[in-house]
């Protein structure tokens, strides 16, 4: 993932004036009858609709709505129901009281501790830069921990010029994970598994190890976790986790092409719809910082503020305060090509304030970007939430 809150740009193809984004709803290159065609399958996708407008409703009526741009309302979050909170609290403590002093497990189900230990295994491998032997290695692991699942896996191959050799052309490879294939209605989660290839940002040795455990194993460990609980969860949609190669393939800061699988992936889509219909994309990135914080992202919110209003009401229905409905940074990162080309409502989950929003995202494309900084607790409010939003969405009519 690549952002700067400051100073952040699109990619060239996107470059559209803020202003006219705004007032297109943060539709970017495209055109009216797009955005019509955008906003008609929102619309059409009722069940989707009832989930976020009850998550809307809630949200306006409990905490009220401001804008807090001129582009798109925030929800602002004051007061959670506390008092709900601390009865179930209460309840949950008395019940402990009888068991031995274990850590609570996540009423989910959802196993962060599992997941974690795939993050510290994937950094095990060491860095996994797009095409290099590790790499390599984790798609092995990717496969077959999801066909042990049942799941279907799918490569998706390309090829991309060598950023420092441009007649060299390297394999690169989306992994895309399907649960119930014969659904053609389908939900998108994604995440990229390919790491920076050196730690650029790093003040004291940029040319060092970039191990990437935030961002990049983060992902994958989520996904080892979500998925096994993907084989029951049956219902309106097919689920499909994809593996975006290429995210940062950036030897030259600044330079070179990010998002090569995302585009990729989004182009063929774009072209045909091979996998069905996606309704909506949820990307994670930088899911597992210790000290979770994540707020609405500016790009998220432009694309796809229903969608992200539901997540984070559901974030809010389950007490999860780490999710803040309010918007910090615009973030450049795979959710883009999905927006903008192959036009899924796609929203990025990620904690851009790495450690902390009080010292800054200091940790980012550092050395400093390792296991010890990630938490299996971070993880879990996240798969928890996730996992209630999916149930949800595959309850709908
Ligand atoms: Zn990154």
């Amino acid at each position: 993932m690549l952002g700067f809150p400051q100073i952040w740009q699109y990619p060239r193809h996107f470059l559209v004036p803020k202003q006219e984004r705004c007032q297109k709803l943060g539709l970017g290159k495209f055109n009216d009858s797009n955005i019509e065609r955008s906003s008609r399958n929102l619309g059409k996708n009722k069940g989707v609709e009832e989930v976020m407008s009850r998550n809307i409703l809630r949200l306006i009526c409990g905490l009220g709505l401001t804008l807090s741009s001129l582009c798109f309302a925030t929800a602002q979050s004051d007061s959670l129901s506390d008092t709900q909170d601390q009865q179930t609290k209460s309840s949950t403590q008395a019940q402990e009281q009888d068991q031995a002093p274990q850590k609570p497990t996540d009423p989910s189900g959802f196993d962060g501790d599992y997941a974690f230990q795939i993050l510290k295994a994937i950094c095990d491998l060491g860095p996994r830069v797009s095409a290099s032997e590790p790499m390599l290695k984790q798609q092995q692991m990717i496969r077959e921990h999801f066909e042990g699942l049942g799941a279907t896996v799918i490569n998706q191959d390309f090829l991309a010029a060598h950023p420092l050799d441009n007649k060299r052309q390297v394999q690169l490879r989306n992994m895309i994970v399907r649960f119930h294939p014969e659904n053609k209605r389908r939900l998108l989660l994604g995440c990229h598994y390919d790491t920076r290839p050196f730690p650029d940002r790093d003040q004291h040795n940029p040319q060092g190890l970039f191990l990437g455990a935030n961002d990049g194993a983060s992902g994958v460990g989520f996904f080892f976790e979500l998925g096994k609980h993907l084989v029951d969860l049956k219902g309106k949609y097919g689920i499909d986790l994809i593996f975006f190669d290429g995210e940062e393939f950036v030897w030259r800061t600044g330079i070179d092409p990010m998002f090569l699988g995302s585009t990729h992936f989004a182009t063929e889509y774009a072209k045909n719809r091979w996998n069905g219909k996606y309704a909506y994309g949820i990307v994670v990135d930088m899911i597992a910082d210790k000290e979770l914080e994540l707020y609405f992202e500016g790009n998220s919110v432009q694309y796809a503020p229903k969608l992200a209003q539901s997540i984070w009401g559901v974030a809010k229905e389950l007490g999860v305060k780490e999710f803040i409905p309010e918007q910090r940074h615009h973030i450049r990162d795979d959710h883009l090509p999905l927006n903008s080309i192959a036009r899924i409502p796609t929203v990025d989950i990620i904690d851009f304030d790495y450690p902390n929003v009080n010292v800054g995202n200091i940790y980012w494309h550092t050395e400093k970007d390792l296991p010890e900084n990630c938490s299996a607790e971070s993880l879990e409010k996240v798969g928890r939430v996730l996992l209630e939003w999916l149930r949800q969405m595959q309850n709908m009519k």
